[in-house]
């Protein structure tokens, strides 16, 4: 039988009733949490590259040491972000949902003949001119840019509101769940009870009245008790209200949504959702502008580009976070989980605004995930050109080096010699043509040059 739980899987949530929740005895299991029963080590997967096969040793000796105190290093987040990409390209690619995802910043955009090392203004190496898949869900490396890009647009919409003097307000409604129940079946049931809400009568009447709109979004952790999908929701009030001296008015807002999404829950889907942690709602603060914008992507972006320490509690964890431990060790059940949530979240959108609030908010036509990871960077120069031949050679099947090569040209043209002497320990054969003025182009000594 099935273990119930409504606890919010939220770490770091900032409701005093869930700090307050008392973990479970088996709640200790650290970095375990959540994997399925079932034998790792039997299970067969053979990967490329630096992989190896499931069963064998995990080979992580070619990832830099972490630094206890300062946490991992920016070249041990971007190794880690670009492995996990390739092993979820490797290891999901034969889904028809994760299409795309294989050939993501592996083969160049029609029409480009080269790449590009162009330098950030923030100071980092980065390669344009390469092919994205653009999946919020899936990919490491474009679900940070898009929810970069997200955060910051409803940082602006928040900042814009403010000025016009409405009230904003972070919802988050969460639900109960159970181990071994699909990630279709309780996102679908959570999807459909916001569309509940937004469609009865008792909400209208108070958006109405209010002049509400929101910013919905959805962030799924994985635990012991199963997939968690949850929903952050920032209100825009045109009323100002204020938590204190409109006491009566706010406990209004929390009531509504509450009867509608416990009751909803209860009565349609049989779910029991624990009232003081089911809908928690706060307000926005002054400082909290930037903040909000990213609490709403918080858990994605942080374990996206970041370390994989991030993103979990000690019961549940992010699916990158799950991702990121399959890289670390090679753990198959890692793997079918990650596969599981490809395929749960396909198709599913992130963040939706009501209808009409964009627009009064000044902020322009909301662009698709594709075109926002698609978007050029900024850039202050090139660093070098990488021929397509050498940069498919580079990452087709040496997981791990194209991110050691970037965070060498992190220093710019001084790292070129470091960026060489990788790829020649690569067994790579790299010539380098000089183009004048302009930054040097890198291709495979096997290839015709240019010159
Ligand atoms: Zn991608």
């Amino acid at each position: 039988m099935s273990v119930r739980d409504d606890r919010s899987d939220l770490g770091g949530g900032f409701s005093s009733d869930r700090r307050s929740a008392e973990p479970e005895p088996q709640a200790q299991a650290g970095a375990q949490a959540g994997r399925p029963e079932g034998p790792a080590a039997d299970a067969v997967l053979v990967l490329k590259g630096n992989y190896t096969a499931i069963g064998g040793e995990p080979d992580t000796a070619s990832l830099p040491e972490a630094n206890p105190k300062r946490g991992l290093t920016g070249r041990l987040k971007r190794m880690l972000a670009d492995r996990a990409r390739a092993l979820v390209s490797e290891t999901c690619g034969d889904m028809p949902e994760a299409a795309k995802l294989a050939s993501c910043g592996v083969y160049v955009r029609a029409g480009i003949n080269d790449v590009t090392v162009e330098k950030h203004p923030d100071g980092y190496a980065y390669a344009s001119g390469l092919q994205t898949c653009g999946s919020v869900w899936a990919c490491p490396i474009c679900s940070f840019k898009i929810r970069m890009k997200r955060a910051a647009e409803l940082a602006e919409a928040i900042a814009e509101h403010r000025a016009q003097g409405g009230t904003q307000m972070l919802l988050t409604l969460t639900t109960q769940h159970s181990f071994g129940e699909s990630l279709d079946e309780v996102w679908a049931d959570t999807q459909d009870t916001w569309s509940y809400i937004t469609g009865h009568s008792r909400y209208r009447k108070l958006k109405e009245r209010l002049g509400l709109g929101f910013c919905r979004t959805v962030e799924t952790m994985h635990g012991l008790n199963g997939w968690h999908p949850h929903l952050h929701v920032v209100l825009f009030s045109d009323t100002p209200i204020d938590m204190f001296d409109d006491r009566e008015l706010w406990n209004e807002i929390i009531v509504v949504f509450h009867d509608l999404w416990v009751n909803r829950m209860r009565s349609k889907f049989g779910r029991e959702c624990r009232s003081s942690v089911a809908v928690d709602l706060r307000p926005i603060k002054t400082d909290g502008v930037e903040g909000a914008g990213m609490y709403c992507t918080k858990a994605g972006y942080e374990v996206a580009m970041a370390d994989g320490k991030e993103g979990r509690t000690s019961t549940s964890r992010h699916p990158f976070a799950i991702a990121f431990d399959a890289v670390e060790t090679g753990d198959c059940r890692d793997i079918a989980l990650f596969r599981e949530w490809i395929k749960g979240s396909h198709d599913r959108r992130m963040w939706t605004w009501s209808k009409g609030l964009r627009q009064r908010l000044g902020l322009d036509v909301e662009k698709t995930d594709e075109e926002l990871a698609a978007e050029a960077d900024e850039t202050v120069g090139q660093i070098c050109i990488v021929s397509k031949n050498l940069w498919k050679a580079m990452v087709r099947t040496r997981v791990g080096v194209r991110a050691a090569f970037l965070t060498a040209l992190d220093q710019g043209a001084d790292g070129l010699p470091e960026a060489l002497d990788l790829l020649e320990g690569h067994g790579l054969e790299v010539v380098v043509e000089p183009r004048g003025t302009s930054p040097p182009r890198l291709r495979l000594a096997s290839e015709r040059g240019r010159l």
